[in-house]
Formats: structure tokens, sequence, C-alpha cells
């Protein structure tokens, strides 16, 4: 599932959440985040309503890490009480999506049955997969097919 690809736990501990509520959250930004690509894709407007409603709900602040004695990382700290403060952060990274991708390099994954898309950042550009799992996968069948073909 793709929020535990993009590292999201389990709901925190000591939240106290409706069973479910995390789940129907995710699934209704998942559905305003594809259709806001689709959009942007397709060169269409964009709802934007939706997503700023959720942008409405994040709350961080910034923190100074050091790396070492001489290094120092600015890092953001988000609150994560309610479950819209806990999906915000997706939110936000949708809108950095929306605001500066090229989208001629956000593509649908070739992985069979895999319904993700991904921002291809590799230097040639020709990326086909979401993961390289499914690269893996398709050279297994690929194999396989090959191995049945020889066999007949
Ligand atoms: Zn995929």
């Amino acid at each position: 599932m793709w929020t535990i690809r993009e590292g999201f736990r389990d709901t925190p501990s000591s939240t106290t959440w409706p069973d479910g509520a995390l789940l129907r959250k995710a699934r209704n930004l998942r559905e305003i985040a594809r259709n806001a690509v689709e959009a942007r894709k397709s060169k269409k407007t964009i709802p934007l309503e939706e997503l700023n409603d959720f942008l409405g709900h994040l709350v961080s602040h910034c923190i100074l890490k050091a790396k070492s004695r001489i290094e120092f990382r600015l890092e953001r700290v988000y609150r994560q009480k309610t479950v819209e403060e806990y999906l915000a952060p997706v939110a936000e990274s949708v809108t950095e999506l929306l605001s500066h991708a090229d989208f001629d390099l956000v593509r649908h994954c070739e992985g069979e049955q895999c319904v993700l898309r991904f921002y291809d950042r590799t230097k040639s550009q020709r990326r086909r997969w979401c993961s390289p799992q499914f690269r893996g996968n398709r050279a297994k069948v690929a194999a396989f097919r090959a191995r049945a073909k020889r066999s007949r």
C-alpha cells in the first residue's frame, strides 16, 4: 500500500481515532490527489477546494537539527493529533507536485495490475515502473513465458 511505501506508520498509539477513520480519510485524499493529477495532466482546471481544505489542517513548525558540531539541518515537524493533521503532509506533497512538477514526467506505471503513477526523476527519463519490484516481476514473467514456449 502506498501509505506504507511512503513511510507512513500505522496510527500512532496515543491517538483515539474512530475505527477506519484514517483509512476513509486517506482514500478520500487519494481520490482528491488522483483527480487533481489527472486534471493537471490533461490540462484541465484542477479542483482546488478539497485539496485546500486538507491543507487547512496542516500544523507544523521547524526545528534545527545538528548533523555535527558545524553542520545543521532545518527539519519540519508536523502535528498529527487528528486524522486530517496526520494526512495533511501528504496533501502538502501533492500541492508541491502540482505547483512544481513537469507533468510530462508524471506517468502511469507499466506494472501489470498496478494503478500508480510516478514522477520520473531519472536522467534518461525512460522509467516505466513505480518500483523496481515490478521490473523484476515483469522479467520473471517474460522468462517463464520463454521457458514455456521452448518446452512446447
Ligand atoms: Zn507500479
